[in-house]
């Protein structure tokens, strides 16, 4: 019997570009961020962490990239 190949792990953390939606900035978060990222100008905050994944929030972020 073949084995089958067992994928090398990836991790499937990224960093994501955000823009502000209050006001306009960009900011780099993580995308298991442990801690709420704010935005470095006005200092809302833009991801909400939890467990795993965090969450960007949709109301105050928008993500225009993926990085890496
Ligand atoms: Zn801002």
């Amino acid at each position: 019997m073949k084995k089958r190949l067992i994928p090398v792990p990836q991790p499937r953390s990224r960093f994501y570009r955000v823009i502000c939606k209050t006001c306009g900035a960009e900011n780099v978060v993580f995308s298991h961020s442990t801690y709420p990222a704010r935005c470095k100008v006005c200092g809302t905050v833009l991801v909400k962490p939890t467990g795993g994944r965090a969450i960007v929030l949709k109301d105050k972020a928008e993500i225009v990239a993926e990085l890496g």
